[in-house]
């Protein structure tokens, strides 16, 4: 069968270089060949994540890590900020780990904004936050250097931060953000096969971590700290999933992240014009769109011209390309189109002309 190359926002394309790294002979987790692979990834890792802290490989998607967080850190209650699907689902986690949580919601599309933070965690009910950096159901970016700015002012509050869809598209500072858990998953930005999720903290949070009885074992952040330190895992990690990130490690430090930077957001502003083109406005609230994905709205906002979105879909497939349909609730009302991972400007035009040619048949 034909493949469907996705610009759906996760999974993303997997390119060859890819592939062939991770079908790399299997080695042991606990040999000295492991360690060397670990240790070598380590400081390119630590490149994009721009910190100077272990960052940890979980063999798992990115909400083992999501669940994870709020179970080392949370000891009080945790505010989990709410823009869209992904962000959402965080207060319901919480609360199936038996944490106490609260919900600071805005209308998808609309960004989490740092004085909305403030004003919560002002009554000094919260020891924890969750935010999502970039709303992958909605396409939307949340103003993450304004909001870590309130650590400062909150400095026992632990701040964790999904940069799921976002980590290696644009500039993230661990370091001088402050953050205490920032973590990505590898299907998204990094264009790695689903498995695996990596992820960063302070040294705060391994402190308070320390303190907390039920933070569980195969998210156990002082675990992953312990085995870091001989450049292991806690337990076997998927190898394969270590060899092709390092791999892809490489190919960004050939490529250089800040034009891996700039070629996110050009290419992101492509499709926006692609979606201005055809008259439609898009999802997110001026100023905050996401530079991996773009979210169009389906005729929900005033003058947005309304289309047929599963017959758009089709008529993509048949020519070889898989956009999204919309998430949750907004599907049908919106279409996503990523251009995350390895896209360039040759591979998005062609994902342009075909969508010019299935609008014309619509
Ligand atoms: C995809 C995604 C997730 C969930 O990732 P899984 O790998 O499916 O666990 C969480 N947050 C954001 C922002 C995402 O885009």
């Amino acid at each position: 069968m034909a493949h469907t190359k996705l610009y759906i926002p996760g999974p993303v394309e997997v390119n060859e270089r890819t592939w062939k790294a991770f079908t790399s002979p299997m080695i042991g987790h606990r040999s000295e060949d492991f360690r060397k692979l670990y240790a070598e990834i380590q400081p390119m890792l630590r490149q994009v994540l721009n910190t100077g802290r272990p960052v940890f490989i979980s063999t798992s998607s990115a909400w083992g890590v999501m669940e994870g967080a709020v179970r080392n850190l949370t000891a009080r209650k945790v505010l989990n900020c709410m823009a869209g699907a992904f962000s959402d689902k965080w207060l319901d986690v919480s609360k199936r780990c038996g944490r106490e949580a609260e919900a600071l919601q805005v209308e998808w599309g609309s960004p989490i904004l740092p004085d909305m933070i403030d004003g919560k965690l002002a009554t000094g009910e919260f020891d924890a936050l969750t935010l999502v950096h970039n709303e992958t159901s909605t396409g939307t970016l949340m103003p993450l250097e304004e909001i870590a700015e309130l650590k400062k002012k909150y400095p026992d509050v632990m701040f964790i931060v999904d940069t799921v869809s976002s980590l290696s598209a644009m500039n993230i500072d661990f370091d001088a953000l402050g953050l205490d858990l920032l973590l990505a998953g590898c299907q998204k930005a990094f264009a790695l096969p689903p498995g695996i999720t990596f992820f960063a903290t302070s040294q705060q949070a391994q402190d308070k971590a320390a303190t907390i009885n039920d933070r569980g074992y195969y998210f156990d952040i002082c675990e992953f700290e312990k085995n870091a330190e001989k450049d292991m895992t806690p337990s076997t990690p998927s190898i394969s999933h270590v060899y092709a990130l390092r791999s892809k490690l490489q190919e960004f430090m050939e490529e250089g992240l800040e034009n891996r930077y700039a070629r996110h957001l050009r290419l992101a502003e492509k499709t926006r014009d692609w979606a201005a083109g055809h008259g439609f406005t898009l999802f997110p609230e001026a100023g905050y769109e996401s530079v991996t994905l773009t979210c169009i709205n389906n005729g929900q906002k005033e003058g947005g011209r309304v289309i047929d979105v599963p017959k758009l879909q089709g008529l993509m497939k048949e020519r070889g390309f898989a956009i999204d349909g919309g998430y949750g609730k907004i599907k049908g009302k919106t279409f996503r189109i990523s251009n995350m991972g390895d896209e360039t400007d040759e591979s998005m035009q062609k994902v342009y002309d075909a969508l010019d040619e299935s609008m014309a048949l619509l």
